[in-house]
């Protein structure tokens, strides 16, 4: 039963997809066959395009932001079965590796970080092409009309779920969201400050707003994010380009002392060491979000941080996505958030390139 469908192939780097057919193969034992049926385009997705994003393989099937159906399982699969609307996790959780017995790790050494997820875990792939192999990204491969995934990086969804809304909720908007409810733990009535617009950065303003912030200041050089950031919860918009002085200088004169928040949702060094000394200089916390350039490195004056400020990253925004993901797709049908605000174009499979287009321009 191999399946022949579209998917979205990157040949090489630097060089944008190209729209083939491919066949996926049967799900093996302990793997699951999804139809995707909607993807969201993360940047993440442009660092692979550029060659940017480590240990990644080409050919590749890139997307990880996407819900669909169960088409088929593999033997030994229980947790799931053919029809289940799913959203494949980016982050697995088998259940049994030293992080996931650890109840605060959100992933697990099974992930790309300790080892690359070119291959799907036996080391080999479901996807061929023009009688190519073609690589897995991060397992989950959403720009594909199938993929195949172990059922660990599976996470079943309420079948009320509207797939092409809650596909946001397998990276951007769980990243952010989650970078302001669990790495923060951002308090009622503190400020923040949110580097970086994009849809990353406008649910880490949702969630700053959920969490019940008073003042919430995003930060972005193209303006025409500031009216979606309001609408979302932030209270001040800036352009960095806007002031002769350092904007960490803006935001800390602006609030007396620093925010109590800040976050970097680029993947910049440089905002990254701004989005640190936004916050004050003692009881600060400030979340990188954003994905740097593999090998880039920051320097920073240690005083930044000997004052007492804390810095951390995340991924996923803390998230145990296996676990959480489910839940979150139900706060989102109970409109604890509305996350539908972050779409702004919609287009079909055949269009992927003008999408990355978009999301270039700065438009999404
Ligand atoms: P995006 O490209 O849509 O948004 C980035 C925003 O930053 C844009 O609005 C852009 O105008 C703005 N920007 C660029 N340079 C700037 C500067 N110098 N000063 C101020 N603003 C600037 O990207 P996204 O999809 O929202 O993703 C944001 C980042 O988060 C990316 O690096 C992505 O790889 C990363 N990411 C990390 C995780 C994680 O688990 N930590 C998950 C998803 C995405
Ligand atoms: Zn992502
Ligand atoms: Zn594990």
């Amino acid at each position: 039963q191999v399946i022949r469908c579209r998917a979205a192939v990157a040949w090489a780097a630097g060089k944008p997809l190209s729209l083939e057919e491919v066949e996926v193969a049967p799900p093996k034992p302990g793997e699951v066959r999804i139809k995707v049926v909607a993807t969201g385009i993360c940047r993440t997705d442009d660092h692979i395009l550029e060659g940017s994003f480590p240990d990644v393989d080409f050919p590749v099937i890139p997307g990880h932001e996407g819900a669909g159906i169960v088409e088929s399982v593999g033997v030994g699969v229980t947790s799931v079965k053919p029809g289940d609307k799913v959203i494949p996790v980016s982050l697995p959780h088998c259940g049994e590796c030293s992080f996931c017995l650890n109840p605060e790790s959100n992933y697990c050494l099974k992930s790309h970080l300790s080892e690359p997820q070119n291959l799907l875990p036996d080391k080999t792939s479901r996807f061929t092409c023009k009688g190519k192999q073609i690589h897995h990204f991060l397992w989950v491969s959403t720009f594909s009309e199938y993929t195949v995934i172990p059922e660990y990086a599976v996470a079943k969804i309420d079948a009320a779920a509207p797939l092409d809304k809650v596909c946001l909720l397998g990276c951007g908007f769980s990243t952010g969201y989650g970078a302001a409810i669990n790495a923060a733990k951002v308090k009622p009535g503190s400020t923040c400050a949110v580097f970086g617009l994009g849809g990353v950065g406008l649910s880490v303003v949702i969630g700053c707003k959920v969490a019940g912030a008073s003042r919430i200041i995003a930060i972005d050089i193209n303006k025409d994010k500031f009216a979606k950031a309001k609408e979302l919860g932030a209270t001040d918009c800036l352009s960095p380009r806007d002031f002769k002085k350092p904007i960490q200088e803006v935001v800390t004169e602006m609030t007396g002392h620093g925010v109590d928040y800040s976050f970097e949702a680029i993947g910049l060094a440089d905002t990254m060491i701004a989005a640190l000394a936004s916050c004050n200089m003692n009881t600060g916390v400030c979340v990188m979000v954003g994905l740097a350039d593999s090998g880039s490195l920051i320097s920073i004056d240690p005083m930044l941080l000997l004052s007492g400020r804390t810095w951390k990253g995340t991924l996923l925004g803390g998230w145990n996505m296996r676990d959480c993901i489910p839940k979150l797709v139900s706060s989102y049908l109970e409109k604890k958030f509305n996350s539908d605000l972050l779409i702004t174009h919609t287009l079909p499979i055949a269009k992927v390139n003008e999408g990355f287009e978009l999301l270039r321009a700065g438009k999404r």
